[in-house]
């Protein structure tokens, strides 16, 4: 099954680029793995998928040491400060920053690691109540003073659309993310750089690649539905 699914989803990346005049290969599948068990990250493993994206920090911690070295981990769920210093050299990228006493926090456990954390700002464009991340206009002062912390590397901005029957509804969402990372890229500050656009996800992600989508983040269209009772 999840052979099959990976194929129709790669698949289904291929033809949005065609249609949007995008290199595919500037388009990175995560694979999101959450409440997954391991057998099925393995399976995932075995047709060519690298790149797993986790919500919780505990789960990372848990899968890390099961699957192999090469694979990326993603944290792309909201991140508790207390919890930032088992992930740091673990994680390829936290996609979750949204406020600044967690980007020092992260700087502080990046730098007793002598490691330098590529991020993302979490930017919550619909503002939807129920929903972390910074308001549009918050954005750019957070990335001015992360920007500033040397063992962070800003590198874009993700967003979690709302939840819609139709995907087209959440265009406008996608689009505004990516004006706005346009926009923080145009004034050049230093140690900032606005190449990743983490957006979409398994109902929207071929409508995110349209307006621009570097990293879309697929759970159930490639594990199937989740199961939270379990
Ligand atoms: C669970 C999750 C996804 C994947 O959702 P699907 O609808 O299953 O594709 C993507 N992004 C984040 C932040 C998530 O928590």
């Amino acid at each position: 099954m999840i052979a099959e699914n990976l194929k129709q989803v790669r698949e289904n990346i291929n033809k949005a680029c065609i249609k949007a005049g995008r290199d595919p290969r500037d388009v990175t599948l995560i694979a999101v793995s959450k409440t997954k068990p391991v057998s099925m990250l393995l399976e995932a493993y075995q047709e060519g998928v690298r790149t797993f994206g986790e919500n919780k920090v505990q789960e990372i911690m848990d899968k890390y040491g099961q699957l192999p070295g090469d694979v990326q981990w993603h944290m792309i769920g909201h991140l508790q400060r207390n919890k930032v210093k088992y992930i740091v050299d673990k994680a390829a990228m936290i996609h979750s920053v949204d406020s600044l006493r967690l980007a020092e926090t992260i700087e502080r456990e990046a730098a007793k690691r002598g490691v330098k954390i590529p991020i993302l700002l979490e930017v919550n464009v619909a503002g939807e109540e129920s929903k972390f991340g910074l308001s549009p206009e918050e954005t750019l002062p957070l990335a001015e003073e992360t920007a500033k912390f040397p063992h962070i590397q800003v590198m874009g901005l993700m967003t979690i659309a709302p939840f819609v029957e139709d995907p087209e509804e959440n265009r406008p969402i996608f689009r505004k993310l990516k004006k706005l990372s346009v926009d923080i890229a145009e004034k050049n500050i230093n140690n900032i750089n606005m190449s990743v656009l983490s957006m979409g996800m398994t109902g929207d992600y071929q409508v995110a690649i349209e307006e621009g989508a570097t990293m879309v983040r697929v759970g159930t269209g490639i594990f199937g539905e989740r199961d939270y009772s379990l």
